[in-house]
């Protein structure tokens, strides 16, 4: 039921015409009343039907959960006794776990809040460690690239015409600039072909061999040296069969011809 106030209404006068305390009516209308001496408005509608009251029914409780915990990110340690392009898994990673509580409240059945209220690791975390190598073998590569000039602009790519098993690098800004190693390793070849010009073949004794085409002079280094990564070791050419100065350059697998740009990522 509800009762319209009318002049000269108050929270008590309400409750004795129908029947409630004044408390009661404070209680079931409490989105309108605040206290027990509210001035109330003419024409205000109020719930005077006291066990159909919208009460909230506020209940907590706590709930206990198991919650993972994760590790630190990766911990890299480097190794002088792993060969270096190696890393190697000393330590796998692991999550661990801790019981949480969180006290839930719910009102009129519906979860409003949930507060955590403890919580205790119960298994530690792992955390990853990576060993990595920093050994280097005077000749033995890395198994990692660089481009063999500077500022590499590719002429003609992996079969840019038939037969055509390497890359075509010309130097954007020195035509004519050096070529380099483009890792550690061994010159097996340093030669001359009618087509090729002058040329170098690098054995990075790893099964990766490299090999600079077109070259302005015979390779800086005869065979058997070894040879560091990105040192000198010739000057980009126009010798042997070239319609420009370029590397005419091929990266073998295991003497097989593979495209460069899966290792010089081009
Ligand atoms: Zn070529």
């Amino acid at each position: 039921d509800t009762y319209k106030v009318v002049e000269y209404d108050t929270v008590e006068g309400v409750g004795s015409k129908t029947g409630l305390t004044a408390q009661q009516i404070v209680t079931i209308n409490a989105d309108k009343i605040k206290s027990l001496n509210q001035v109330l408005q003419v024409g205000m509608e109020l719930n005077v039907t006291y066990f159909n009251s919208p009460i909230n029914v506020v209940v907590t409780r706590e709930q206990r959960t198991k919650e993972i915990v994760y590790p630190p990110s990766t911990q890299y340690v480097n190794d002088p006794t792993l060969r270096e392009g190696l890393r190697r898994v000393v330590v796998a990673e692991k999550n661990g776990s801790k019981d949480v509580v969180y006290r839930e409240t719910y009102i009129n059945g519906v979860l409003v809040k949930g507060e955590q209220i403890s919580s205790v690791v119960t298994v530690q975390p792992v955390r990853e460690v990576v060993h990595v190598g920093t050994k280097v073998i005077p000749g033995i590569g890395s198994g990692n690239f660089r481009w063999p000039v500077d500022s590499p602009r590719i002429t003609c790519g992996w079969y840019c015409y038939s037969g055509h098993q390497a890359i075509d690098i010309a130097s954007r800004y020195n035509r004519f600039g050096n070529i380099y190693a483009a890792d550690r390793g061994v010159v097996v070849q340093n030669g001359y072909h009618y087509i090729s010009g002058y040329y170098v073949i690098i054995d990075h004794q790893n099964g990766l061999r490299t090999y600079y085409g077109h070259m302005a002079s015979r390779g800086y280094y005869p065979v058997g040296v070894a040879v560091e990564k990105g040192e000198i070791i010739g000057r980009i050419g126009l010798t042997g069969y070239t319609t420009g100065p370029h590397v005419h350059f091929e990266i073998h697998v295991n003497r097989v011809k593979v495209n460069p740009c899966r290792y010089m990522g081009c």
